[in-house]
């Protein structure tokens, strides 16, 4: 593939007010006018590069939003104060009462309950459908469908989906494909193979410190002025608008983006190889015994690896949280959700990220109570890493 998502963030060069290296930070809730008229204008949506109220548009959202549209290679970027506040937004601008979604089954717990429990309260309708079955896709699919949604590498079960004939499928029905690319910053472009829109959760990766929360949806021009309208826009309306401090700093650490996937990537893969040889029942989607290994190598970006998100199957859930403590215990990360920090983070789905999602489905989807998701930190020296995890797991007759 050529598109290259760093080159593209790289050839950005914003200045500072003052000549800073940096982009100033816009201070200010709101903007002054010289003329009334251009106030007016402005609410019209016609004043190009006037500022109006921060819930709007701020100098600083806008500066990472531009990065972010280059990162994805999309027109434009609207950043928001979380991923759900992305997620909600896209959906709830997408889909008015009637419409029907089609999501994949095995999505963020977060993203199943507000389709499932709360949209569902608006009148919108969602089939949970296997996204790695494009028959079961089609199937799901009526005349009220407007959106067809899916995590490009899924939470928690690491399931990649096929981007390329899913963009095939909501072009001939006209729908609207979205795609959480939360878990695979720079490794997959989905834009690139015709997703209409794409969202993150700027939380995970792309800040890569778990300092704070934020979110981002990348689209055309067209969609991304639509949904912050002062008059019909579901982010300006709905209000989960990211601070400019925290659109600073994320910007900032958007910056080693690549240098960070490359190392959480080349450790996973590591740790991944290593478990699967002694064993343990080892997802990830770098090893070939990945039932979508291949469907991956066509779409991903080579550069960036596999990604940094790894499972295990420890057998109970009992065992799973002993070793969780275990490993908490001798500094090998946090037993903690969330994903892209500098140290390793594991938690157990099930009880924790998707314990929305009722039990029975948890069986169907294949997400076992032993489950134990790792994002993969940026250890310098994974091999000393892996000793000691194996230890880990030793001890507690894992292994
Ligand atoms: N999408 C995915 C794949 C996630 O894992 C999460 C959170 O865990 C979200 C979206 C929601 O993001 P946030 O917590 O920033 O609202």
């Amino acid at each position: 593939m050529n598109f290259k998502p760093a080159d593209q963030i790289q050839d950005l060069q914003y200045f500072g007010e003052f000549g800073g290296v940096n982009p100033s930070i816009s201070d200010s809730s709101t903007y002054t006018f010289l003329s009334a008229k251009t106030m007016f204008d402005t609410f019209e949506g016609n004043a190009d590069g006037c500022y109006l109220y921060s819930r709007h548009s701020s100098p600083s959202n806008l500066y990472l939003g531009k990065a972010l549209a280059a990162m994805e290679g999309t027109e434009a970027a609207h950043v928001t104060a979380s991923g759900m506040g992305a997620i909600t937004a896209t959906l709830m601008q997408l889909c008015k009462f009637g419409d029907h979604v089609v999501c994949s089954r095995t999505i963020y717990g977060g993203t199943y309950a507000l389709l499932k429990n709360f949209t569902s309260g608006f009148g919108i309708k969602t089939s949970f459908i296997n996204i790695l079955d494009i028959n079961a896709v089609e199937a799901a699919i009526t005349v009220k469908t407007k959106v067809l949604y899916c995590e490009s590498i899924s939470n928690p079960l690491l399931e990649v989906a096929d981007i390329k004939a899913l963009a095939e499928l909501a072009k001939k029905h006209k729908l609207k494909l979205v795609i959480d690319n939360t878990f695979s910053p720079l490794s997959i472009s989905p834009a690139v193979f015709g997703a209409d829109i794409i969202i993150h959760s700027l939380t995970k990766f792309i800040n890569g410190s778990s300092d704070t929360l934020g979110g981002v949806i990348c689209g055309s021009q067209e969609f991304i002025d639509a949904i912050r309208d002062v008059n019909t826009g579901a982010a300006m309306l709905l209000g989960s608008t990211l601070d400019s401090v925290r659109a600073s700093s994320i910007l900032k650490n958007l910056r080693t983006l690549h240098i960070r996937m490359q190392k959480h990537s080349s450790n996973a893969y590591f740790l991944a190889t290593e478990f699967q040889k002694r064993g343990i029942i080892t997802v990830y989607p770098g090893l070939q015994t990945h039932p979508s290994h291949d469907v991956l190598n066509g779409i991903m970006n080579k550069e960036y690896g596999y990604g940094g998100m790894l499972t295990i199957d420890v057998g109970s859930l009992e065992k799973a949280n002993n070793l969780m403590e275990l490993m908490q215990d001798k500094n090998l990360g946090y037993l903690a959700v969330s994903l892209g920090f500098y140290k390793t983070l594991f938690s157990a789905p099930g009880t924790s990220t998707s314990s929305e999602i009722p039990e029975q489905e948890q069986t169907d989807m294949g997400l076992s109570p032993g489950l134990i998701r790792f994002s993969i930190g940026l250890d310098a020296n994974v091999e000393r890493t892996c000793s000691i995890m194996l230890r880990c797991m030793q001890e507690l007759e894992i292994i």
